[in-house]
C-alpha cells in the first residue's frame, strides 16, 4: 500500500482477532476494500484468539442460539471449502447437569427440541458406561449432541488473515488506533502513523471495546475478566483422544469445560467465567493459584485420570451483562458497528464476519442478530444485572 491510497477505504475494521479477520475475509470476499488495523502482532496472546482449541456447539439455551449455531457450521463449511482444508474436529459434546445445577438443562432441551436438533439425555450410569474417565454422582445428568467439536482458534485466525488477505484485503499488524472520529457519513480512524477514511469502521476490539467507545463519547457495560486454561498430561492419552473422549462442560456454578487431547498429547480444561475483573492493560499474565486450585479439585473428583499439570496460560473476557453476542451499529452512529463475541463467539467467529460484513455493506443481514442489537435493554441500562452464566 502507498501512502497516496491510504484514505479511501469501503471499510476499515479494527482489532485482528478471529472476530476482525472474520470480518475482513468475508468483506474483502465480497469485493470491498477494506483494511485491518491490529495495534499489536498478529497471532499475538493478549486477547481472546490463541491458543488451540474452541468449542463449537449446537447445544444452547435459546432457540436463537440454536439456529446461530446450524448457520456457523455452515458458515465453518464455507471456509474449509475455501481454505481446502478440514477445521471443525467433530467430537460430541457432552452437557452435565448435577441436580438442581446453577445452568438449568430445561432451556437446552427445549432449545434443541423447538429446532428438532436431536440430542440424547443420559443418566450418570450411562455416561459413565460410554467415557469411563468420567466419575459422576447418581444425580448427574448428560445432553449428548453429536455435532458438538472443536475449531482452531490460532490456525483458524491465521487462515481467515490469509484468506482476507488474498481477497485484496490490507491487514496492517502494529498499528494502534488511537480514535474513531463519526464524520457523519464517513468515520476517520486515527493511528499515531496516519488516519484513515472509510466509509464505515467495524470495531471488533473485544476487551479494548470500551476504550475505543470512550473516544466517541458512548459506553458500554461490558466487564473483562482474566481467565485462564490448563493443560493435563493423561498417562493414557488414548483414553481422552477424539473419537473416544467428547468436549464436555460442567453446567453448575463454578462452571467448568474441557476437550479431548488434540492437537497433541495433552489435555485443555478451565473454569468459564471464574476470574478477577481487570482491563486490557491492568491485566496480568500469571495464573491465580486460587483458580487453579479449584480446577484440579474439581478433576480429581469428576476427571481423576486427567493427569499431571503441564502449563496454565491466561486470556481475557469480555462480558455482557446477558452473556448475548454484541453485534450491530452503535446507537447514534451509523457508520460505526461494533461485533463483540461475550466470550463465546470463536464457535460463530466466520458467521459473524459474514454479518459485520453485511452490515457493512447493506446495512442489513439475512441471519436474525435481533436479540444481540447494541440498543437492547441489558446494554442500555446503566446498573444492568449480569448474568454470566447461561
Ligand atoms: C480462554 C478462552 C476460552 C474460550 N472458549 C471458547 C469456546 O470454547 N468456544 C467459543 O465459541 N468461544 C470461546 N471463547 C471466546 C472466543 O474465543 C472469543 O469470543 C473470540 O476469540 C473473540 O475474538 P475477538 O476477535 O473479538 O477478540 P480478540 O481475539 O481479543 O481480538 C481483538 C483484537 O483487537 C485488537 N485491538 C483492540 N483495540 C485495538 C486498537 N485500538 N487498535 C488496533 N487493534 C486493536 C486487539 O489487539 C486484539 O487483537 C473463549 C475465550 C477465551 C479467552
Amino acid at each position: 500500500m502507498t501512502a497516496g491510497h491510504r484514505r479511501d477505504w469501503d471499510v476499515v475494521v479494527v482489532g485482528l482477532g478471529a472476530l476482525g479477520s472474520a470480518a475482513a475475509w468475508a468483506l474483502a470476499r465480497a469485493g470491498a476494500r477494506v483494511l485491518g488495523l491490529e495495534q499489536f502482532e498478529l497471532g499475538h496472546h493478549r486477547g481472546a484468539s490463541h491458543d488451540h482449541a474452541r468449542i463449537i456447539r449446537r447445544s444452547y439455551h435459546t432457540p436463537g442460539y440454536v439456529r446461530l449455531a446450524g448457520l456457523a457450521y455452515g458458515a465453518w463449511a464455507e471456509l474449509e471449502g475455501e481454505a481446502e482444508e478440514r477445521l471443525v474436529v467433530t467430537t460430541g459434546g457432552l452437557d452435565l447437569f448435577p441436580a438442581g445445577s446453577a445452568i438449568p438443562p430445561g432451556p437446552y432441551r427445549a432449545s434443541l427440541e423447538a429446532c428438532g436438533v436431536p440430542y440424547q439425555w443420559l443418566d450418570a450410569a450411562e455416561v459413565m458406561r460410554r467415557w469411563p474417565a468420567f466419575r459422576l454422582d447418581p444425580d448427574v445428568h448428560g445432553l449428548w449432541q453429536a455435532d458438538a467439536g472443536i475449531v482452531p482458534a490460532a490456525h483458524g485466525t491465521r487462515l481467515l488473515q490469509r484468506l482476507a488477505g488474498g481477497h485484496g484485503a490490507t491487514l496492517l499488524d502494529r498499528t494502534p488506533v488511537t480514535a474513531v472520529h463519526d464524520r457523519g457519513g464517513w468515520v476517520e480512524v486515527a493511528t499515531s502513523d496516519a488516519p484513515f477514511r472509510a466509509g464505515r469502521v467495524v470495531l471488533c476490539a473485544d476487551a479494548w471495546t470500551g476504550d475505543l467507545l470512550a473516544q466517541l463519547g458512548a459506553h458500554l457495560p461490558l466487564v473483562v475478566t482474566q481467565e485462564q486454561f490448563s493443560y493435563f498430561r493423561p498417562a493414557d492419552p488414548d483414553d481422552f483422544a477424539v473419537g473416544r473422549f467428547p468436549v464436555w462442560i460442567w453446567m453448575d456454578d463454578p462452571s467448568f469445560y474441557g476437550f479431548p487431547v488434540w492437537p497433541d498429547a495433552a489435555l485443555k480444561t478451565a473454569q468459564d467465567v471464574g476470574g478477577p475483573q481487570v482491563t486490557a492493560t491492568t491485566r496480568g499474565f500469571d495464573p491465580d493459584p486460587a483458580a487453579s486450585a479449584r480446577l484440579a479439585g474439581f478433576l480429581r473428583t469428576r476427571l481423576p485420570a486427567a493427569g499431571a499439570h503441564d502449563h496454565t496460560a491466561t486470556c481475557l473476557y469480555t462480558l455482557t451483562p446477558d452473556r448475548d453476542l454484541a453485534l450491530g451499529p452503535l446507537p447514534g452512529h451509523d457508520h460505526v458497528l461494533v461485533g463483540l463475541g461475550a466470550a463465546h463467539g470463536f464457535k460463530f467467529a466466520p458467521l459473524l464476519g459474514r454479518v459485520l460484513a453485511d452490515l457493512a455493506l447493506h446495512g442489513g443481514t439475512e441471519v436474525d442478530i435481533s436479540p444481540f442489537g447494541l440498543d437492547r435493554p441489558a446494554l442500555a441500562t446503566p446498573d444492568p444485572r449480569a448474568s454470566y452464566l447461561v
